[in-house]
């Protein structure tokens, strides 16, 4: 979604407000399944004594595989983000924070689209604590304990034969 952010750039105290579908294909990663709504941002661009500020808060409703354990879980994501817009001509000020924009006409999903892909998590977990699987025994160890123990590794068994004729 294209925005023509001219009568605000010069207009100080103007707002314009905007509400846009983001790209599943972009925002998608590796944990995320599927959208089961339609991720939207809801924002407004706003010019404070000159400067551009924009304001949006992102949503999404997924369906994500967790990192640990595999299992798919549902997860609603709400991002807000507020930076600064810079336009290129303008005197470049050194802002990091600023999203620098080339002309009056500012893309406004992909801008978001970007912001969404580095705010997300870098971990999709089921729950905070999630146990994972183990890569022994293959046991969710959310659901059981850890059979690696019992069915006991033959080769594990001569090492602590070995360990044990040292002791002596
Ligand atoms: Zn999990
Ligand atoms: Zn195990």
């Amino acid at each position: 979604m294209e925005l023509n952010l001219r009568e605000i750039i010069e207009n100080p105290g103007a707002v314009m407000k905007f509400q846009t579908a983001l790209s599943e294909d972009r925002i998608k990663n590796h944990s995320i399944i599927s959208f089961l709504e339609a991720p939207t941002a809801v924002g407004e661009i706003k010019n404070s004594a000159g400067a551009l500020k924009l304001d949006a808060s992102m949503r999404a409703t997924m369906l994500c595989s967790c990192d640990r354990c595999g299992i798919s879980y549902e997860k609603e994501q709400q991002l807000d983000v507020s930076f600064p817009l810079v336009i290129k001509s303008e005197t470049q000020a050194d802002d990091s924070e600023a999203f620098v924009i080339s002309g009056e006409v500012l893309d406004v999903s992909d801008v978001l689209e970007t912001a969404f892909i580095l705010e997300s998590e870098s971990k999709y977990l089921c729950r905070e604590d999630c146990k994972g699987v183990c890569p022994g025994c293959g046991e969710d160890l959310n659901e059981g304990s850890c059979k690696c123990q019992k069915q006991r590794d033959p080769r594990l068994a001569v090492l602590e034969q070995l360990l044990d004729t040292q002791e002596q």
